[in-house]
Parts: C-alpha cells; sequence; structure tokens
C-alpha cells in the first residue's frame, strides 16, 4: 500500500499512458500536463511517432514507447487538408503498431506485480482509432483538446452549421462574396462565417465532416474531456460544452503555467534572444511568431517585414525555416527584403526558433503579433500582452475573434496583409498615451492575465479541477 500526493491510500502507484498528435502545438500541452499528473505521484508512459518523436533524454523519469508509423507523410502539415490527411495516416498506421504494444506493456504489467497498475491512456482527441484500440484491450481513455472550449463546441455545432448553409456560405461548394463571409452565424456568436475552420483552408468538406465527427465521437466515447482552457475566459463555452456532454469535462489551463514547454521542443531555441531582450526597455519590443505550422507567401513575409521596419519600434521576430512557402529548402534563413537589415539596423532581431513563453515573459516585450495557435494564445494572454492577430489556418480564425471581439485584448489583421495597414495597428497597440484603444487594449490584456494567474493559483478553478482530474484519474 502506498500514499500518492493527494494523499488517497492506493493499492500500487498508477501509471497513465500519454499519446500526443506530433506536432508541436499539441506535444507541448501533453507534455505540460503529464509533468502536472508526474508531480502529483503518476508514474507516466509515453507512446510517440517516430515521425517528430520526443526527445526522452529531457525527460529521465517518463517511460517512452515508440511506435512504428510507416506510411506517414515526412513533411510537417501546413494547411488543414494536409494536416487532416496527415492525422488520418496516423490513425491508420499506429493501429496495429500501438495494439501490440500496448499489449506487450499491459502483459508485462500482470507478470510483474510490483509495476505500476495502468489508469488510463490520456489520448489528443483526433486519435480515435488508438482509444478503440486502448479500451479494446480494457484500458479507459480520457480526450485531451489542446484547442480552446469554443472551437470544440463548433465541432459539436458543426452538423447544424451545415445543414443551415453556413458551409456553403463560405464557399466550400460554391465561390462567395467576401461579404458573406462577414455573416455572423446567429448560433454561434460572437463567430462570422469567416471565422469557422474551413472557410479558408480549402480541405474538402467531406474530409472536415469526417474528422470533427471522430473527434467528436472520441470525447463521447471516452471518460473525459480535459481541456487546456479555464473557466474565467471561457465561463460560457465550458458551461455549454458541459450541458451537451455526458462525459465530465476538465477545463484545467492554462497548461504551460504548471511547467514550461522548453523540454518539449522540437526546434532548438535561441537563448541569445533572451539577453538581447534584456538590454531593451520595458515594454519596448514588439514580439512576431507564427508557430510550428503555418506558412506565407514571399510577399506576404516583405510586407510583415516593411510593417514592422516602419514602425520604428524594437522588434524579436522569428523566422522558422520552412516558413515561406515555395522558398527553396537551402535558402535558410528565409530572405527578408535586402535593405531590411540596413533600415533596422540595431532595432530588432530575427531567430528561427524563440523560448517563447520565456520571450512574452520578459518585461522588454510590449505586444505579440501572432498567428493564434490556441497555445500561443494563451501564452500571451497569461503575458498579458496586447496581440495583433493574423491568423492562417484551422482554429486560428476562431481564436483571433475571441482576442479582437471578446476579450478585447488585441487587434485583427484581416484580409491581404498590406505595410501600412501593419504599422497601423502596432503603433495604436504599442503608441503610448495617444491612442485610447491601445490604453484599452494594454489594461483589459494585464486584467486578463491577473485573472488566468488567478485560476491556477491554490483554490482557483483550474487548481480545484486538478484535483478532481487526479481522483476521476484514480476511480477509472
Ligand atoms: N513556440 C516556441 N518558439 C517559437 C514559436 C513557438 O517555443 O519561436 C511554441 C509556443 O510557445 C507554443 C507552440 O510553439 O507553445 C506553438 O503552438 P501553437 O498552438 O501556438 O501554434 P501551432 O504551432 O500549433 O500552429
Amino acid at each position: 500500500v502506498g500514499h500518492t500526493a493527494t494523499g488517497t491510500r492506493t493499492r500500487r502507484r498508477r501509471r497513465v499512458l500519454f499519446f500526443s498528435l506530433p506536432y508541436q502545438g499539441h506535444i507541448n500541452p501533453m507534455f505540460q500536463l503529464a509533468g502536472l499528473l508526474h508531480a502529483r505521484g503518476f508514474a507516466i508512459t509515453v507512446f510517440h511517432t517516430h515521425f517528430n518523436a520526443p526527445d526522452a533524454s529531457q525527460h529521465p523519469a517518463y517511460d517512452f514507447v515508440p511506435v512504428q508509423d510507416d506510411g506517414m507523410p515526412a513533411d510537417s502539415p501546413d494547411t488543414v487538408q494536409v494536416t487532416v490527411e496527415h492525422m488520418f495516416a496516423l490513425n491508420r498506421a499506429c493501429e496495429a503498431p500501438f495494439r501490440e504494444r500496448l499489449a506487450a506493456l499491459l502483459e508485462q504489467q500482470q507478470q510483474h506485480a510490483r509495476e505500476e497498475d495502468v489508469a488510463c491512456l490520456v489520448a489528443d482527441a483526433h486519435l480515435l482509432t488508438l482509444m478503440d484500440v486502448a479500451r479494446g484491450l480494457g484500458v479507459p481513455t480520457l480526450a485531451l483538446r489542446t484547442g480552446s472550449a469554443a472551437c470544440f463546441r463548433w465541432f459539436m455545432a458543426f452538423p447544424m452549421l451545415c445543414d443551415k448553409g453556413y458551409l456553403s456560405a463560405q464557399g466550400v461548394q460554391s465561390p462567395v462574396a467576401e461579404s458573406q463571409l462577414d455573416m455572423p452565424v446567429m448560433e454561434l456568436p460572437p463567430y462570422r462565417v469567416r471565422d469557422l475552420p474551413s472557410a479558408a483552408s480549402g480541405a474538402t468538406h467531406g474530409l472536415m465532416r469526417e474528422v470533427i465527427s471522430r473527434a467528436v465521437s472520441a470525447v463521447k466515447t471516452s471518460s473525459g474531456l480535459i481541456i487546456n482552457t479555464f473557466d474565467a475566459l471561457e465561463a460560457d463555452e465550458l458551461a455549454s460544452l458541459r450541458s451537451d456532454l455526458a462525459v465530465p469535462v476538465f477545463d484545467i489551463g492554462p497548461l504551460h503555467v504548471h511547467s514550461p514547454a522548453a523540454s518539449s521542443s522540437l526546434l532548438q531555441q535561441d537563448r541569445g534572444c533572451l539577453d538581447w531582450l534584456d538590454a531593451q526597455g520595458p515594454a519596448s519590443v514588439l514580439y512576431v511568431s507564427f508557430g510550428s505550422l503555418a506558412s506565407m507567401s514571399a510577399s506576404d513575409l516583405a510586407e510583415t517585414a516593411w510593417g514592422i521596419a516602419n514602425s520604428g519600434r524594437p522588434f524579436l521576430l522569428v523566422l522558422r525555416p520552412g516558413i515561406v512557402r515555395g522558398a527553396p529548402p537551402t535558402q535558410q534563413p528565409p530572405q527578408l527584403p535586402d535593405s531590411f537589415d540596413a533600415e533596422t539596423r540595431g532595432r530588432g532581431m530575427v531567430v528561427s526558433w524563440a523560448p517563447q513563453e520565456e520571450v512574452l515573459a520578459h518585461p522588454a516585450v510590449g505586444a505579440f503579433w501572432t498567428h493564434c495557435g490556441w497555445n500561443s494564445t494563451l501564452e500571451g494572454v497569461c503575458a498579458g500582452v496586447p496581440m495583433l492577430c493574423h491568423p492562417c489556418f484551422g482554429d486560428q480564425m476562431g481564436n483571433a475573434r475571441y482576442v479582437d471581439h471578446v476579450w478585447r485584448t488585441g487587434l485583427s489583421l484581416d484580409g491581404e496583409l498590406e505595410r501600412g495597414k501593419v504599422e497601423a495597428a502596432i503603433s495604436t497597440m504599442m503608441g503610448s498615451g495617444e491612442s485610447e484603444t491601445g490604453t484599452e487594449l494594454r489594461g483589459r490584456a494585464r486584467e486578463l492575465s491577473r485573472r488566468a494567474a488567478e485560476s491556477v493559483a491554490k483554490a482557483g478553478s483550474s487548481d480545484l479541477n486538478v484535483d478532481k482530474l487526479v481522483n476521476h484519474i484514480l476511480s477509472l
């Protein structure tokens, strides 16, 4: 008989198994959750594909089980269509190898009575096939959603929105006028048609329908939903999920507050930029990053660069390898306009990958230009900085809508990127004193960050939900 960190007396230590989607924005929250559960006394086993395999040496306390993924495309996806195909390929490729690996682990556990009992599998909600495998072998599953509650509510509403014709209004079936994209989605405020994930994705309707219905089914057939958000941020959206789902919902975010993502970064983070930030004035720097998957055209990069240069503000710009679509793979780092360096000399730094959470928490950072991936959005919320949103695909448009319309802690750059628009938005967000909008944005951003901190502090909503989650896992 042993004790867990929660004080519960258990026969043996319990083990939680994890299987994440192999993309940075999914791997980070999964490791953060694993860290949280490990600190509460659980043993951790991480199943993973060879594609984007995590660095086991960064997590010596965990067990790692590689799962054969023959047939998965080798390139990282950068559009909804390719991401969706990639996820289907992963489910197909890993089904049999995962069954074999999991069965072996369960067998070993039975033979060695001193091994920890497997409590459950926590898997990304896009891994329905693998969750079915686990349940088939008698292992309960919990679904992890690494996006917002609003996004999952959209998933659940998808068939109804199709029936009401919103998706044909997106031009999935036929081309549409810009004005139609601005129509409100009456059943799902604050979204407009353009904020729904498939609007700009070019993903085929059938594929979207299937991937969304599989994720909903993965959640409904699991023993619970773990979601990386917090009550003060998405109270209505969480209430709506709770009323529509029969399974318990554990909103325990923001997860990165518990354990930083540095240890699960797939790319080497350039820490030199932290020294550079040390030399900058308080709240003076614009931090610009588009996440791990989004890509842009060479002309968008030029508009971005000139918008930043013309703003006259110090900047830290992340240009990861491969961010420019169609550029030769040998062109590393991505090519900035010819006179950009001369124009901005001494005023900025360009890196290929940053320690983003530490950068955002640095007092020199005054604003965040983001593609609005959900992790970046949450990290920006916690840092209390105003955000300039330029979403690219998937749930990013919906996240940007919340930043600019619901929390009102940032501005959206809609439509084509254009240097004049970029410069004006940066001035509004970072201008000292002269812009009332900027002062208000910054004030609301600080207030939201305070509420994020409260949610994870002792007896905050997320902290209490972690306790509930731990007890739920022990009861499975
Ligand atoms: N990130 C980072 N360094 C960078 C840019 C991003 O460590 O230079 C991290 C960021 O902190 C976040 C993740 O990569 O945790 C990106 O996830 P997100 O959901 O924001 O976007 P995605 O990459 O999935 O589009």
